[in-house]
């Protein structure tokens, strides 16, 4: 990703600022409660949801096992259409490419409608650096961009500002940028959406670039998709003469069939809407129709890597729909920016340390940044299961382990600052698995239970800081049964034999395909569970 974002400082270090911000917590708190009761009664009127989220997941399955063929249908459909495709292997590539060809028209301003994919490779800064202008278009990214602040959100960007601050804002920085805001600007919405209305306006008519993202790629016809609420998009794709868009190869979908399911699940998930205010569609480019030139830049960027895990992989399904964010209780009291990446809360808590590796502060402190509750997995309207991810990649930054990096396999290291950790663990592990040395442990636990401090010491005071440490019991569980039934309550071989693995298979079968994760449990008992729909 862009070094826009590299060097802030590790998630809980930003959360501690962030959660005595009581102004931002009462924003976030008020945002997303409002949009998670609307958006569950959206979902709630219709009865095939399960179903939806099933296809959803299925279809983003499918096309990611065979990218290499679609990826290939798409380039090969949006040339016949017309438009230039180009390959951009990190986001550095990206944005030299982009550079260069709003250089080669002679311009040094564009328009741009709201993009994930444009933050994660840092664009703006890049064109600025180049000497070109970037302008957002959209009415919360416009808000940021005037504060000179980042995104908190991936569908709100500016929900950590209040109607007063936004007033504010307007008020000292439009004339900077171009049309001032209007004398005695009130904080009312509709006074500020003009105010913002008519200093659009002067950009959409004057500028002769237009910059994209795409919600989704149409491999069959090379067509792009983008959802917007706003109109500024449809205005950016249409008025310029050059059209660039940015999309991660994971956009992609293989026919136009396909967008029926996203179209009624993505609104629906994100602003709570049964229909998009407007979906553009656009395939190359049409004589006196829009711009006369269309390039496609198509980002890896980590993808690929991404790809190859197993376990992550799914996290590439994500249709960028904020829902995980609006019911996280950690990004609800946290906020956005603590996330240290453009992509915030749960999905972006396993997709940034996938996308940028493990090996910063921020990026390894990122997947637990979570109380694991599940409520992201419930509401994910293509069926991520956010926890299984964030569990994986802990022990991946505890461990090490098998990863791929730059298209190589590759083993690393555990991350730095975990050794007390993965030695509790051992060590744990290693006693659970001898009956004997357990047995010992208890008898010497309860023995100096008198002896033990309120507090942990050391890295381990993290635990006990914030809440209190049980008192043992004077005797253990074993000498209660001996005392009560006088047999033992287990078969102790004292060989340090594990019978449980004897009786307990765990087959953890994962079809990888139609969104299906299938976890089969037999032994004393059968336990099956499976993922292919919302948790009851
Ligand atoms: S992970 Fe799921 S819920 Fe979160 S933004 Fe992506 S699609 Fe939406």
């Amino acid at each position: 990703m862009s070094g826009t974002y590299l060097g802030l400082p590790s998630f809980p270090k930003a959360a501690h600022d962030s959660t005595r911000d009581t102004q931002l917590r009462a924003n976030l708190t008020h945002a997303t409660h409002t949009i998670r009761t609307k958006r569950a009664t959206a979902i709630n009127e219709l009865t095939d949801w399960p179903q939806l989220r099933a296809a959803g997941a299925a279809i983003k399955d499918h096309t990611l096992h065979h990218l290499d063929h679609y990826l290939l249908q798409l380039e090969a459909a949006v040339t016949a259409a017309g438009g230039t495709v180009h390959w951009a292997l990190d986001a550095n590539e990206a944005n030299t490419i982009a550079t260069q060809i709003i250089k080669n028209t002679g311009e040094t301003e564009v328009v741009k409608i709201k993009s994930m994919t444009t933050q994660e490779t840092g664009l703006n800064h890049a064109l600025e650096t180049a000497g070109i202008h970037a302008y957002e278009t959209d009415l919360a990214e416009l808000i940021v961009q005037l504060a000179n602040d980042k995104p908190s959100h991936i569908l709100v960007p500016a929900i950590h500002k209040n109607r007063t601050e936004i007033r504010d804002i307007f008020t000292t920085h439009m004339t900077h940028w171009g049309r001032p805001a209007p004398d005695n600007l009130t904080d009312n919405p509709t006074d500020l959406a003009e105010a913002a209305r008519l200093h659009l306006r002067e950009k959409f008519l004057n500028t002769k670039i237009g910059i994209s993202g795409a919600n989704f790629m149409i491999a069959e016809t090379g067509t792009m998709v983008i959802l917007e609420s706003e109109g500024n998009g449809r205005m950016c794709l249409t008025l310029p003469d050059t059209l660039i868009t940015i999309a991660g190869i994971e956009k992609i979908i293989p026919t136009y069939q396909d967008l029926e399911v996203f179209l009624q699940t993505l609104p629906r998930s994100s602003t709570a809407e049964r229909m998009n205010p407007y979906t553009s569609l656009w395939t190359g480019t049409t004589p006196h129709d829009g711009p006369h030139t269309f390039h496609l830049i198509l980002l890896d960027n980590g993808r690929t890597d991404t790809l190859a895990d197993t376990t992550g992989q799914q996290a590439l399904r994500c249709i960028r729909c904020s829902a995980c964010l609006n019911v996280c209780p950690v990004y609800e009291r946290a906020g956005g920016h603590a996330y240290g990446s453009p992509y915030p809360g749960p999905i972006g808590a396993i997709l940034t340390p996938q996308l940028r590796g493990t090996t910063t502060p921020l990026d390894t402190s990122l997947p637990y940044a979570s109380t694991l509750c599940g409520a992201c997995y419930d509401v994910c309207p293509v069926a991520i299961n956010i926890p299984q991810v964030l569990v994986h990649l802990r022990e991946r930054i505890t461990q090490g382990g098998p990863t791929t990096t730059h298209g190589t396999r590759t083993t690393i290291q555990p991350a730095k600052g975990h050794r007390l950790e993965r030695t509790t663990m051992r060590a744990t592990r290693w006693t659970l698995n001898h009956p004997t040395a357990l047995q010992h442990a208890h008898n010497l636990a309860t023995h100096t239970r008198h002896l033990h401090p309120q507090h942990l010491p050391g890295p381990a005071h993290h635990w006990t800081d914030t809440r209190n440490l049980p008192p043992l019991p004077p005797h253990t569980f074993r000498h209660w049964w001996q005392h009560h039934h006088q047999t033992p309550p287990t078969t102790n071989t004292g060989k340090g034999t594990d019978t449980r693995s004897e009786t307990a298979t765990d087959t953890g079968t994962d079809t990888g395909t139609a969104g299906t994760d299938t976890g089969t449990g037999t032994g004393t008992g059968t336990n099956t569970q499976t993922d292919g729909g919302p948790q009851q």
